[in-house]
């Protein structure tokens, strides 16, 4: 169990990627705190169903933007578990909309949950693994943080503006502060995924027309699932990944690898 006797907080852990990062940690080992800000009763159930396979799990709530809600989110997990080993922070949002249109609250709104609201986790787990004793039969690094980007770190995304900004945010806070922390052998890194299918992007794999175009844009030939995710989560928050900081892995199928020029040479 490549976790074994660690704890981990995901963000954003009732649906979707962070669901499935949630359920593969605690697999793997880790007991597992499980944030979520609506998602009161998906939660819970992720939480019961992770004890049922003999894992070990809990729900917590925050508002990742919020600061005094994040505070008291790690003090909740610090002390029912004593420590914390891993961060995932996966909590995130999109608010669409053409340049044109958008209105200042959802350019913030984006901002502050998708950027604002890592840094607030980040800093708050640095915090915690440079106070806590370390226990290197447990992890090599003294911590280790996992930030969820997206391809939109790199590839530009009309009508989602807002969203490839924070994104493109959070890679760059992600190898700042992994340049920061290196000496103290706390590990950053993100993850930064295609298409995968979640409620987040719904309507571009819903309809059989919808998924034809989204495949367009994927030379694996088929749309990501959570798993997928999750089990490359796994890896980069354990000793098999020692090595690895301020690095993205990109999770997509090839999209980052522009299919559109295969066929234009
Ligand atoms: P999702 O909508 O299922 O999950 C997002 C989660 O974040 C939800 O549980 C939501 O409640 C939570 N959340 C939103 N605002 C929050 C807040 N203020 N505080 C706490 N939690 C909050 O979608 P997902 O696809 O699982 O997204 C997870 C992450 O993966 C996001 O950061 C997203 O940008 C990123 N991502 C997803 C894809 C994809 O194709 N699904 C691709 C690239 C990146």
């Amino acid at each position: 169990m490549l976790l074994k006797g660690q704890t981990a907080l995901v963000t954003g852990g009732s649906s979707g990627i962070g669901s499935a990062i949630a359920q593969a940690m605690a697999a793997a080992g880790a007991t597992v705190a499980v944030n979520h800000r609506a998602g009161a009763e998906r939660a819970a159930k992720l939480a019961d169903d992770i004890l049922k396979t003999g894992g070990s799990a809990f729900a917590i709530e925050a508002d990742v933007s919020d600061e005094g809600a994040v505070e008291r989110m790690f003090e909740e997990v610090i002390n029912r578990c004593g420590r914390l080993d891993i961060l995932v922070a996966n909590a995130g949002l999109q608010k669409d909309a053409s340049f044109q249109d958008m209105s200042l609250a959802d350019w913030r709104k984006v901002i502050d949950v998708n950027l604002t609201g890592q840094f607030l986790c980040a800093r708050a787990a640095v915090r915690q693994f440079l106070s806590q004793e370390e226990l290197p039969h447990l992890s090599r690094a003294r911590g280790k943080i996992i930030c969820m980007s997206s391809v939109h770190e790199v590839i530009p995304w009309a009508g989602h503006v807002n969203y490839a900004a924070s994104k493109g945010g959070v890679m760059m806070m992600m190898k700042s502060l992994a340049q920061e922390v290196a000496r103290q052998r706390i590990r950053v890194n993100g993850i930064a995924p295609g298409a995968i299918r979640t409620p987040i992007n719904k309507e571009a794999w819903e309809s059989p027309e919808a998924l034809e175009k989204l495949l367009k844009l994927i030379p694996y030939g088929r749309i990501g699932e959570p798993e997928n995710v999750a089990k490359a989560a796994v890896w980069l928050a354990s000793d098999e990944s020692d090595y690895i900081t301020g690095t993205s892995l990109f999770i997509d199928g090839g999209m980052t690898l522009y299919p559109g020029f295969a066929d234009n040479g």
